[in-house]
This record gives structure tokens, C-alpha cells and sequence, in this order.
């Protein structure tokens, strides 16, 4: 590409679906060294489906999915679409939930036709109380898949487990192929669980991960790469990494995710595809090697 003023930049990213916010965000964009990708929904589709239902001996696979679902139709998440859609498809009728509260960063609890139920991770789970180690090897082996796995505990112990899978975009393994050829350092965040986040990495070539990461802690981690010299932008799509989005030297949002993310942001991708990335570093080069 030839040298191009910012103007020129801005609008051929424009053009091509990446809103970049004004100079300093090209400028500072030039200077990264290291990418941290959220997982849901900027790796992947963020539209997980359900695939397993594994009830506890004395618990029915349609009891369990009742249960998951109709706490879930109280909360937002993603995770909580699969579970109520995969409850529907599987004809499974919903009861009557009260108390709905989401635990950021871990689950959902509630009452469901009387009873206490709750749904999340292992996080979750331990913080109940619940000794979890019996259900670990089960968990594994879904996880290992790449499935997220959530506990469903009925009163105290658990009743099953529920898991779901997340396609990855179709167009991430390419983009992420240029990315590393580009020189960036990349690193893997995301909320979910140690071993399905690596399950995933493995598959898209993705060396460093950080795992069990709870909301506030994607800020924390690149305040730490910060002070460690890195310069560092930050890809996600989600309200929870509005924070990191904002701490990172550039925040990259995915068009299709939230608000508040788009907000936080000094580039926008507006198809939510990772390749916008690549487009916005040749486009960031090209207009400084002109200013310098
Ligand atoms: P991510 O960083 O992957 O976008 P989140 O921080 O939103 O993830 O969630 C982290 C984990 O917390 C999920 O992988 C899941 O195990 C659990 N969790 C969060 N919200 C829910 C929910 N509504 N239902 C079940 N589990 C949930
Ligand atoms: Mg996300």
C-alpha cells in the first residue's frame, strides 16, 4: 500500500466495515504489540448450542433441563438462549421461576416451582458450598471438546450437568493466521473454563490463554502486559468487557456485540469479524510510514 493520510485511512476502513475513531486510535493502533481476544463471541459465534444433558443418579434429563431452562429465561446471557432454545427443540415444558439473579461472571440463581435452583460454573458451585471434585472427570470430557460446562444444583446438590457448544467464526482461523504473520503477540481471554478454553486454543493455533477470568479481571490483565511494557489492544464484544476495552492503549469492539463495548471502543468492527484487525493494522502502517 502506498503512504495515506488519516483521512484516507478512516474512510477506506469505513469502507470496509472498520470505524476507527479518530488519529489517536490509528496512531496508538500502530504501536501494538499484543492482541487479548475475548472468547464468546469475538472468537466465536456467540451463539452457543446445547449439546449434552447428563442428569445425576435419582434425576431425569428432561427434570434437569426443566430446571436449567426456566431459571435461564430470567437472564440474558448466551449461554442461557442455548439452554432455553435446547429445551424447546427438546419439547421440554418450563415452570414458574422467582428470585431470578445473575451471579456476573459465574451463573444465575433462583426458585423454581418452590425450590432453590442454581446454574453456572464451578466458581458457582464452590461458592455454594458444593464439593464438586465427584463430577470433575464427567466434566472433562465435554470440556475437552471445547463444550462449557454448567452444574445444575437442586437444593444444595447437584442434579446434572448441562453443556454447550460455541462454533468458532468461520472467519477467525484465517484472521488470526495473519495476525500472528503480522507480528502480534496473542492472548486468549475469557470467562469460561481453563480446559475448554484451551480445547479451543489448540484449534485455532493460540499459544497463550487466560482462563477463569472473571469480568473485572480483563482490565487488571492488561494494566498488568501495560506495565510490563506491552502495548496492548483488546478485542471483545461483550457489556462485562467494557472495562478492558477502555483500559487497553486500543479497544477493538465487535459491531454485532453490546453497546456499551461499541462505546468504550477506538475501533469498531461492524461485521464482528477479526479480519477487520488485519485491515486496520495495514491501514494504521501505511498512514504513519506517510506522517513520520
Ligand atoms: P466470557 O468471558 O466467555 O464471555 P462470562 O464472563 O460471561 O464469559 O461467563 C463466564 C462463565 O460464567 C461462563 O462460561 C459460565 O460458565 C458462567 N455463566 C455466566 N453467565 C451464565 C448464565 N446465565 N448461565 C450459566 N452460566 C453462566
Ligand atoms: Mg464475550
Amino acid at each position: 500500500a502506498t503512504p495515506m493520510s488519516i483521512m484516507t485511512a478512516t474512510g477506506r476502513g469505513a469502507q470496509a466495515g472498520v470505524l476507527i475513531k479518530n488519529a489517536e486510535a490509528l496512531e496508538r493502533f500502530e504501536k501494538v504489540d499484543t492482541l487479548i481476544v475475548d472468547k464468546t463471541g469475538t472468537l466465536t459465534e456467540g451463539k452457543p448450542r446445547l449439546v449434552s444433558v447428563l442428569p445425576e443418579p435419582g434425576h431425569e434429563e428432561a427434570e434437569v433441563l426443566r430446571l436449567a431452562a426456566t431459571l435461564e429465561r430470567g437472564s440474558e446471557h448466551p449461554l442461557a438462549e442455548a439452554i432455553v432454545t435446547g429445551a424447546e427443540d427438546r419439547g421440554v415444558a418450563l415452570g414458574a421461576a422467582s428470585d431470578f439473579q445473575a451471579v456476573t461472571g459465574k451463573g444465575v440463581k433462583g426458585t423454581v416451582d418452590g425450590k432453590s435452583v442454581a446454574l453456572g460454573n464451578l466458581a458457582l458451585v464452590t461458592e455454594l458450598g458444593i464439593e464438586a471434585g465427584a463430577f470433575t472427570e464427567k466434566a472433562n470430557a465435554r470440556r475437552d471438546e471445547g463444550e462449557t460446562v454448567m452444574f445444575v444444583v437442586l437444593e444444595g446438590q447437584v442434579a446434572g450437568l448441562v453443556s454447550v457448544a460455541d462454533p468458532v467464526k468461520e472467519t477467525t482461523p484465517a484472521a488470526l493466521k495473519d495476525l500472528h504473520a503480522l507480528g502480534f503477540r496473542i492472548v486468549m481471554a475469557t470467562g469460561d473454563n481453563e480446559r475448554t478454553a484451551k480445547a479451543v486454543a489448540a484449534r485455532l493455533g493460540i499459544d497463550e490463554i487466560r482462563a477463569d477470568v472473571l469480568p473485572a479481571d480483563k482490565a487488571r490483565i492488561i494494566a498488568d502486559l501495560q506495565a510490563g511494557g506491552s502495548k496492548v489492544a483488546m478485542a471483545g464484544d461483550g457489556v462485562n468487557d467494557a472495562p478492558a476495552l477502555a483500559q487497553a492503549d486500543v479497544g477493538i469492539a465487535m459491531g454485532t456485540g453490546a453497546d456499551v463495548a461499541i462505546e468504550s471502543a477506538g475501533i469498531t468492527l461492524v461485521k464482528g469479524n477479526l479480519d477487520g484487525i488485519v485491515r486496520a493494522r495495514r491501514l494504521a502502517h501505511a498512514t504513519m510510514r506517510n506522517i513520520r
